[in-house]
């Protein structure tokens, strides 16, 4: 039996009606530029994750971007942030002209190691930007030892708590990512800002359109942009988000299943198998990959595909070493522990909608691998 990394379709065929009716009805409207549609869907959003507020943007590229430009980040300003995320955070640091900083990772949980983040605080920073990487909270309690604003890069984390607060209600301001891969994927490109703030909300609201007054149309408190979520992306995932706990949870149990099959396998550690930590008191984890890690990794996603069984490198090349960043003076070895994750990660397929059986599948091939069957 074939096991995809995702499989969209399956999680499409529950709610396909409930979708149908929503597209439906916005198309009746013809209103599709925000709107009751979206208005609606951030409420939705800040009720249901106790956000506050939140401000429906574009996708969670911008949301990025606005996030650090409502905070004033710009030019000669530095940001603090990890080294091993998709590229998006730090380039959103770059795009408000400000220098990303980044530090190295934790080797068991991927995220930000804190007491890096915390050293690399100096005059010129201005904000930090930690990642709930895979679904898991960094331990943003810690850095705000800093004092300093924290933008949460929650992209892949809708729903995941720490010490039971939301992501994106654990620094200043939350943003989330509708790619249709996350874990509340839209039809298309979509974000969201969350703040408790008032007035970072209402900067918000009007960057997104163009820094527009939020009374007098046509008049420009500052250069924004047209960062807006689309009326049908609003509808189309304010009937999905009703079913986000239950997603989550399924992605809980299936990250539980196979740490379970594969401790009882007797393989961790062996051939440098290493799992992700799983949830706990104090980290309720959305788990919207599920990241191993082992030596011979390009070996194993050979044999796994070899098997119909599909998976992922998260990411092959930390952000210190992309090259639009080669001006910042990133060399190999700077940040050894994201260097040799971006070696030996894989994501496994973690979707809600996976059977029992096919994890099971899965183990078996990558025991088999271990034990050598796969050499
Ligand atoms: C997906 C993602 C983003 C970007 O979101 P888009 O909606 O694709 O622009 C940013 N950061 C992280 C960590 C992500 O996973």
């Amino acid at each position: 039996m074939p096991v995809p990394l995702l499989d969209l379709r399956a999680q499409h065929a529950t709610i396909a009606a409930e979708i149908d009716a929503a597209v439906a009805r916005v198309l009746t409207s013809q209103r599709f530029i925000l709107g009751e549609e979206v208005a609606s869907f951030e409420r939705q959003v800040a009720e249901t994750l106790g956000l506050g507020h939140a401000v429906g943007v574009s996708s969670g590229s911008d949301a990025l971007y606005l996030a650090l430009r409502a905070l004033d980040v710009g030019p000669g300003s530095e940001v603090v942030t990890t080294v091993y995320s998709f590229f998006a955070t730090a380039g959103a640091i770059a795009r408000c002209g400000a220098t990303p900083v980044f530090v190295d990772i934790d080797e068991a949980t991927f995220n930000l190691d804190v007491e890096q983040a915390l050293a690399r605080v100096g005059a010129r920073t201005a904000a930090l930007m930690p990642v709930h990487l895979f679904g898991r909270c960094a331990e943003v309690e810690a850095l705000a030892e800093a004092g300093l604003p924290i933008v949460e890069d929650a992209a892949q984390a809708i729903g995941a708590r720490r010490d039971g607060v939301g992501a994106g209600a654990l620094g200043q301001i939350g943003c989330f990512s509708f790619f249709p891969s996350k874990n509340l994927g839209g039809a298309g490109d979509g974000g969201l800002l969350s703040t408790a703030d008032d007035d970072l909300a209402a900067r918000l609201r009007s960057l997104r359109v163009h820094g527009q007054h939020p009374e007098v149309r046509y008049e420009h408190l500052e250069v924004g942009g047209n960062y807006r979520l689309d009326a049908l992306q609003a509808a189309i995932l304010a009937v999905k988000l009703p079913h986000l706990t239950r997603w989550n949870q399924a992605r809980r149990d299936n990250a539980a299943r196979y740490q379970r099959l594969f401790e009882e396998a007797g393989v961790v550690g062996e051939r440098g198998l290493r799992l992700p930590p799983a949830s706990d008191a104090h980290s309720e984890d959305v788990v919207n990959q599920f990241v191993i890690a082992a030596r011979d990794r390009d070996a194993l996603k050979a044999y796994l595909g070899e098997r119909g069984v599909g998976s992922a490198i998260y990411y092959p090349q930390p952000l210190h070493l992309q090259p639009c960043f080669a001006d910042l003076g990133g060399a190999p070895g700077d940040f050894p522990r994201a260097e040799a994750a971006a070696r030996e990660s894989l994501a496994l397929p973690i979707y809600p909608e996976l059977q029992a059986a096919q994890i099971d599948e899965v183990v078996g091939y990558v025991v088999d691998f271990l034990r050598g069957q796969g050499r």
